[in-house]
C-alpha cells in the first residue's frame, strides 16, 4: 500500500469528531432522541452496534416474535401526520410489521443520515476540564460531544445459558436475541428449547409447525408460563437432523 493511502487512512480514523451530542442506540429511543436533538437545533451524532435501526425489533427476528402490548401504544406520537399516515396491520404486531414501521419513521425523517451503523460504543468518559464527554468506538474511532445519551435499552445484551458442553455442540444453536435475518428451517430436525419465558411461548408453536420433534426444557420444575420481560428468558434454540 503506498505511504501517502497509509497516512490518509491514519489521519481520518485519528480525526475526531465533535457533536453537540452523542446517543448509543438506534432502537425507538434513540431515534427519538435524535429527532428531538434536531428539533433543538444541535449537531448529533448515533453510534449503533447493529446494522439497521430499530433496537429490539431489529435483533429480536425470532419465530413467533410479536407485541406483546397492542400495536398503537408503540406509534410516535410526535407527528399528527404519522400518526395519519401508519396503519397497524394487526392487534398485536408481528415483529417485520414493527421494524417497518422504525424504518417507515427513520425514511420519513431522513434520521439515518445522523446514525451510524456497525459501530459499537466502548468507552464513554466525561472530561470534567473541556466539560465534554469523550466517546470511543471498539474499532479506535473517536468523537466528543457536550451531552450523551445511552439509548441502550434494558434488554438489549443477551446472555446465553451457562450449560456445560454448549460450545462443543456439534448442531446449530440459536439464541434469539441474535437470531439470522434468513428463516431457520426446522423441517425434519429434532429441536430443543431452553427456557419458558414469554419468548419461548411465542417461539414454541411457531418452531413445533416444522420441526419433527421438540423438546422445551424450563429450569424450574414449577415451571413459568410468563416473565415480567421477554429477554429474562434464555430462549435457546438447538436442532439437530434427524
Ligand atoms: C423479545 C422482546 C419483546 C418485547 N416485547 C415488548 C412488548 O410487547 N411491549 C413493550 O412495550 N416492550 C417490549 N419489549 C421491550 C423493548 O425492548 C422496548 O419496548 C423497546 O423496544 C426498547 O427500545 P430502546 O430503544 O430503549 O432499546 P433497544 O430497542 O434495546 O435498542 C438499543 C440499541 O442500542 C444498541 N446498543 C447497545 N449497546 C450499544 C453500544 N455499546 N454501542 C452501540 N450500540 C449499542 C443495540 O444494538 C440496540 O439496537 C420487548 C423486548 C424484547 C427483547
Amino acid at each position: 500500500m503506498p505511504d501517502t493511502l497509509i497516512m490518509t487512512e491514519r489521519s481520518v480514523r485519528d480525526q475526531v469528531a465533535e457533536y453537540d451530542a452523542i446517543v448509543i442506540g438506534a432502537g425507538i429511543s434513540g431515534m427519538y432522541m435524535l429527532y428531538r436533538l434536531r428539533e433543538l437545533g444541535m449537531t448529533a451524532r448515533v453510534f449503533e452496534a447493529g446494522t439497521n435501526v430499530g433496537g429490539t425489533w431489529y435483533w429480536n427476528r425470532y419465530p413467533g416474535a410479536r407485541f406483546d402490548s397492542e400495536s398503537w401504544t408503540y406509534g410516535y406520537s410526535f407527528s399528527k401526520e404519522l400518526m395519519r399516515e401508519w396503519d397497524w396491520k394487526e392487534h398485536f404486531s408481528p415483529q417485520p410489521d414493527t421494524l417497518e414501521y422504525l424504518n417507515y419513521v427513520a425514511d420519513k425523517f431522513d434520521l439515518r443520515r445522523d446514525i451510524q451503523f456497525r459501530s459499537t460504543v466502548a468507552a464513554a468518559h466525561w472530561d470534567e476540564a473541556a466539560n465534554q464527554w469523550n466517546v470511543t468506538l471498539e474499532s479506535g474511532q473517536q468523537a466528543t460531544s457536550r451531552f450523551l445519551f445511552t439509548a441502550i435499552g434494558i434488554l438489549s445484551a443477551y446472555t446465553l445459558p451457562a450449560i456445560p458442553g454448549r460450545d462443543s455442540f456439534k448442531g446449530p444453536a440459536y439464541h434469539p436475541a441474535r437470531w439470522p435475518h434468513t428463516p431457520v428451517d426446522f423441517t425434519g430436525k429434532r429441536v430443543g428449547i431452553i427456557g419458558t419465558g414469554a419468548t419461548a411461548i411465542q417461539a414454541i408453536p411457531e418452531i413445533a409447525k416444522q420441526a419433527k420433534h421438540l423438546t422445551v426444557r424450563s429450569a424450574r420444575p414449577s415451571g413459568r408460563s410468563f416473565t415480567a420481560s421477554p429477554a429474562l428468558a434464555s430462549g435457546w434454540a438447538t436442532s439437530a437432523t434427524s
